[in-house]
């Protein structure tokens, strides 16, 4: 609920100007680094720099209706992965493919305590789908949670910073409540597929039998083969959620 508490901040004229001096300060002393080759950047901007982006595997059409993966045959409508564990949510949006220099990046923003990281990504987000997102105009949006030993071993939510940012982008509230990691699962590449959507449904409630909501957008770092994005789906859905979305950094096993 703390986003809230800074957007309506920013709305007073005083609160805005606030936020711009704090910004500047901030950037004076911490100039913003590309999050992938973590060189400083120059024009004061969070962004990835234009060495890195040239180097990132945007995706192209076809891609799946249902999660945003590419796929190779146009006639198709869905992924393989989506094709045989058919999804509850209506539609993802992961900016990029999940691959080098991505991949050091999100190490980086997750393991290495760039919380700030968060901003540079969500700019990635806006520039892809930041238009379908307003056009669908989630009321809410959700981060998937992190274990609470997770959280004390890292300090934050990577994908509750990401959704931070995101909601500051597009003026769109963040609820980090409603959902709770129970219990630290086993490493889901320890498990077959099975035993993976099971492992995980166990892991995701909440404490809320009816939330306000009908229509929100989970937000998290990668997207794999979905078991998460559809476990926290299913709790929301239980929660009298109707339409669920997602997006994301970024997609794919490699
Ligand atoms: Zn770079
Ligand atoms: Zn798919």
């Amino acid at each position: 609920m703390g986003y809230k508490a800074i957007k309506s901040e920013k709305k007073s004229s005083l609160g805005g100007l606030f936020y711009i001096i704090s910004n500047r300060i901030k950037t004076l002393f911490y100039p913003p680094i590309c999050p992938l080759c973590e060189e400083v950047l120059s024009g004061g901007k969070t962004r990835i720099c234009d060495r890195c982006r040239s180097k990132i595997t945007y995706l192209t059409e076809p891609t799946c209706l249902r999660c945003g993966k590419e796929i190779d045959d146009a006639e198709r409508e869905y992924c393989e992965d989506c094709k045989t564990k058919p999804k509850s949510y209506v539609k993802g949006f992961p900016a990029m493919r999940y691959r080098e220099p991505v991949k050091r990046g999100i190490v980086n923003f997750k393991y290495h305590n760039k919380k700030t990281y968060a901003e540079s990504f969500a700019y990635e987000i806006i520039k892809t789908h930041g238009r379908d997102i307003k056009k669908i105009s989630p009321e809410v949006l959700i981060p998937v949670p992190v274990h609470k030993n997770k959280l004390e071993q890292r300090g934050y939510n990577q994908a509750e910073a990401l959704a931070g940012s995101l909601g500051r982008y597009l003026d769109i509230p963040v609820d980090a409540s409603i959902l709770k990691r129970t219990v630290n699962t086993t490493p889901q590449k320890l498990l077959d597929n099975e035993e993976r959507q099971k492992n995980l449904e166990r892991a995701f409630i909440s404490d809320q039998k009816q939330v306000q909501y009908k229509k929100v957008m989970l937000v998290d770092d990668i997207y794999t083969t979905g078991s998460t994005i559809e476990a926290c789906t299913k709790v929301l859905k239980a929660c009298g959620v109707k339409e669920v979305y997602y997006t994301s950094i970024c997609i794919g096993k490699d």
